[in-house]
């Protein structure tokens, strides 16, 4: 999976007695969901994996498709059910300055539940999943944790990504902070807003939610009490949910799970698999959705040699840059309205290559409009992008300049990261991701575009 050598080396170089913490809260983990009614009947245990890091894998036994991963009692989870059990936590918000047009998302509600118990656990010892937080992550590898040198050297649709997160994260803490004003821990005296709760260990624990939890059907939970406190204030369901332990799977494109809650429990189930069995002692995966490596290199942090998954988007500034860097195209010219019809009808959406199937409709209509097409009159361009005739095959050599320009650019992009003097996790992860993708438009120009040594002389 996507951990660089150089990623790895660190995590080998981190002392030994990181992990024997890590192996001790796990061993207080086994205890405390035991105690809840875990049976581990899959006689589950978590191995380090060179690839992946931490993963799960059963000593005993084998796994073919069909069988049940874990099985889980919904008690364990931390749900909507476990925050409306929670009398301390629901005291800190006052119902009566819940805003309509103030509103959080359920996982922004999660982080919160989360940092607020990491301070009771810190600050008294007194937090009832104090034991589960001892098993997460102390910071995760997405490009939200870059630094600023390494950020700018990011392409333009990760760092926007990277931005529109970083926008919803300071606006939920602000709305946070104002909803719990004035109140203090009555461990130390500290206020929540001001001298406890910070936007750094916020961030945490929203990409904590963000990468660990599972999708379950929230009206499936018994809830203690028909009367919500924090529904007037979640915008959305609350469909998720903490999944100790079971939040170890990794996540595979080549295998099929199911989750759902049967009865008094959380089921994972295998439903598909690329192997006829897996093995004791081979890690087990689950599946956490047909993601893009875009997409989990933005929201998990990590991504998938030859993910199966996996296309690359463009976007239209993409081909704006990509015309004023070539000789031939930078002289012709384009006329506004063109763009501002692609924009309008949202053909910009969708336009991406795939491995196998080429190139998507919108992607060619694009670049059939901006290349191909003398007119400029809306109703004629209607008819063309939204008409039936199927004229959009003579574009191929404007698509291979597009591939080769972005093969260049994210290569030029691993050079700047290259020349910073050192790399985090999430830089050392983003540096990876580009050279996968560029891996990725290599083939796919082997594959789709025949005329692209032409190209590298123009520009
Ligand atoms: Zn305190």
């Amino acid at each position: 999976m996507g951990r660089t050598q150089r990623l790895r080396r660190r995590q080998a170089s981190e002392s030994t007695t990181v992990d024997a913490h890590k192996q001790n809260s796990l061993q207080a983990l086994y205890v405390q969901l035991h105690a809840q009614g875990w049976q581990n009947s899959t006689q589950l245990s978590a191995h380090s994996y060179v690839q992946t890091g931490r993963g799960l894998c059963s000593k005993r036994r084998s796994f073919v498709a069909g069988d049940e991963l874990i099985r889980l009692p919904v008690e364990c989870l931390i749900s909507i059910a476990t925050l409306e059990a929670d009398q301390a936590f629901k005291g800190l918000f006052n119902k009566d300055l819940f805003d309509k047009d103030a509103r959080i998302s359920f996982q922004a509600l999660i982080a919160c539940y989360l940092m607020h118990q990491k301070h009771l656990h810190d600050c008294s010892q007194s937090s009832h999943i104090g034991v589960y937080l001892d098993t997460l992550p102390r910071s995760y590898t997405t490009p939200y944790f870059c630094t600023i040198p390494e950020l700018q050297c990011l392409p333009e649709s990760v760092l926007e990504r990277t931005v529109a997160q970083n926008r919803q994260i300071r606006d939920y803490y602000e709305i946070l902070k104002t909803l719990v004003g004035s109140q203090y821990c009555e461990g130390c005296g500290q206020r929540y807003c001001q001298e406890i709760w910070s936007l750094a260990e916020y961030r945490v624990a929203y990409f904590a939610v963000n990468t660990r939890s599972v999708y379950l059907n929230a009206r499936l939970l018994k809830l203690q009490s028909s009367k919500s406190h924090f529904q007037p204030l979640l915008s959305g369901n609350t469909n998720l949910a903490l999944a100790p332990f079971l939040d170890l799977f990794n996540h595979s494109d080549a295998v099929q799970t199911t989750a759902e809650i049967q009865g008094q429990d959380y089921v994972v189930t295998l439903n598909g698999l690329p192997i006829p069995e897996v093995k004791p002692y081979d890690q087990l995966y689950i599946s956490y959705g047909a993601l893009t490596n875009f997409k989990l290199l933005t929201e998990y942090g990590f991504w998938l040699k030859g993910n199966a998954h996996d296309y690359f988007e463009v976007s239209l500034l993409d081909i704006e840059h990509m015309i004023k860097l070539n000789k031939t195209l930078a002289t012709q010219t384009y006329h506004r309205n063109i763009f501002k019809f692609i924009r309008e009808h949202n053909l910009c959406d969708q336009m991406f290559v795939h491995l196998d199937d080429g190139c998507s409709h919108n992607l060619r209509v694009v670049l059939h409009l901006i290349f191909k097409q003398q007119a400029y009159f809306p109703n004629l361009l209607n008819q063309i992008a939204f008409g039936d005739v199927d004229q959009f095959d003579d574009v191929q050599p404007e698509l291979a300049y597009l591939v080769a320009h972005k093969i260049r650019e994210y290569q030029i992009f691993a050079g700047e990261l290259d020349k910073l003097p050192q790399l985090t996790e999430s830089g050392a992860v983003a540096r990876s991701y580009l050279m996968e993708c560029v891996r990725y438009l290599n083939n796919f120009e082997a594959a789709h575009c025949a005329s692209v040594s032409d190209f590298h002389n123009k520009e």
